[in-house]
């Protein structure tokens, strides 16, 4: 009797045998479990190499926008400020081209740029750094530089300035490797004299020599949670060669330091309020790291943040554009809300002028402007959704009762 004639495998063209089964694909085509399995570890393994390759390619060839397309995506976002936009726009292509460039391939080596942005509190350093890094696409994170100090004393250590990089990249190291840091208010850690002090200054200059360490580019052992070192923790260690420095800070007074270099004075107090105020925007222009270093940042940190460049405070007309040009202004914001809703909001001139009035009045400059928005969307907010209104206007004296509803003069300083 003619036995079942056994299956063949078509690839190796090897019977079938209790340890290696052929299996019928389909119709005519059969294939052993063993030349299975080596199709399958065939696939993984060039997949394998593609993900390698895209990822490399990906790295290599992931084109820098220009200095002009840096500046031109910032302008979506802040106002004003081109002159800090110039210098930014430069020092992050600069940055990112020095390290994108595979191996040094000649005898030059660039060096890293750190940024430092001088300027009048809420003018748009934190905005503009977080504009770079949006553009970028690499984890960017905010540190206030006054809540770090020396290991050892209470606060935090200035290693976990590193931790929340890591942490908004899910701890891949080596993209935090690539990001940014704004560490604001590193006018706040400036030592109070201008001479070295012989007692330990624990939040000053202690704290600036720590950060030099990291502004440098170096090897730092960072605890994955933050806070204090325990010994317990095991650490994560970071490279911050190629972690781009932005520091902001207000250094409010600097402007006598900079007229006394320039040897000319400045208007004293009880004069002209306006004549301070002009002399004082004016002066910052012509800051200079030997300003820095009176006004008592370490001639070694001012060294590592080589770019220097100083925000224009915001006037009238810069504040009204605020209000309604930038992508995510705060009335786009609202628009887009409602539109959501089916209705269409509106703003009337008088009342977008209001709103800025009322800025400057209670000295709230840039980010007063949100909080009155807030303050007066309120209503609306809670109203417009079950109304049966498809636009809704908001006009001068509809901001100026919302404001005195909500008691907005207790904001007054
Ligand atoms: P700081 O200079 O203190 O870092 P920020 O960048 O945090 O100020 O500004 C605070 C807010 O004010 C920003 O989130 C933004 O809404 C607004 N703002 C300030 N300056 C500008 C500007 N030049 N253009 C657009 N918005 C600005």
């Amino acid at each position: 009797m003619a036995g079942k004639t056994k299956k063949r495998c078509v690839m190796c063209g090897r019977e079938e045998t209790p340890s290696n089964h052929v299996v019928q694909v389909y119709d005519e085509l059969t294939i052993c479990e063993d030349c299975i399995n080596f199709i399958d570890s065939q696939r993984d393994a060039e997949a394998n190499l593609r993900n390698k390759t895209k990822k490399k390619s990906e790295k290599a060839g992931k084109s820098i926008p220009t200095p002009k397309e840096i500046k031109a995506f910032l302008d979506q976002y802040v106002i004003g400020q081109d002159e800090a936009k110039k210098y930014l726009s430069v020092a992050v292509f600069n940055h990112y081209k020095r390290i994108n460039q595979q191996v040094a391939d000649d005898d030059v080596d660039i060096e890293k740029s750190n940024i430092i942005l001088v300027g009048p509190t809420g003018t748009g350093k934190t905005l503009l750094a977080k504009s770079i890094a949006r553009l970028l696409d690499v984890p960017f994170t905010i540190v206030d530089a006054t809540v770090l100090t020396e290991a050892g004393y209470v606060g935090e250590d200035i290693e976990s300035l590193l931790t929340r990089l890591l942490q908004t990249c899910d701890y891949d190291v080596e993209r935090a490797e690539r990001g940014i840091v704004f560490i604001d208010e590193i006018d706040k850690i400036a030592r109070k004299s201008d001479n070295p002090s012989i007692t330990r200054d624990v939040s000053g200059e202690g704290v600036q020599q720590g950060l030099l360490k990291l502004l440098e580019g170096s090897t730092v052992l960072v605890p994955p949670n933050g806070g204090r070192k325990h010994p317990e923790q095991k650490m994560i260690a970071v490279n911050t060669k190629n972690i781009l420095f932005i520091c902001g800070g207000a250094f409010d007074g600097i402007e006598r330091k900079i007229a006394s270099r320039l040897n000319t004075h400045m208007v004293g107090y009880g004069h002209d309020e306006k004549a301070r105020k002009q002399q004082r925007e004016n002066l910052m222009r012509y800051v200079l790291p030997q300003d820095l270093k009176s006004f008592g940042l370490i001639p070694e940190i001012i060294g590592r943040l080589p770019i220097l460049t100083s925000l224009d405070p915001l006037d009238r007309t810069a504040l009204r554009r605020i209000l309604t040009e930038p992508k995510n202004a705060i009335t786009r914001q609202y628009s887009k809300l409602l539109e959501l809703d089916g209705k269409t909001l509106e703003f009337t001139e008088d009342a977008l002028d209001m709103i800025v009035d009322k800025a400057i009045e209670y000295k709230l400059g840039a980010r007063g402007l949100r909080s009155i928005v807030e303050t007066v969307m309120v209503d609306i907010m809670y109203e417009a959704p079950s109304s049966e209104d498809k636009t809704v206007t908001v006009d001068a004296a509809y901001i100026a009762s919302q404001l005195d509803k909500a008691h907005f003069d207790l904001a007054k300083n």
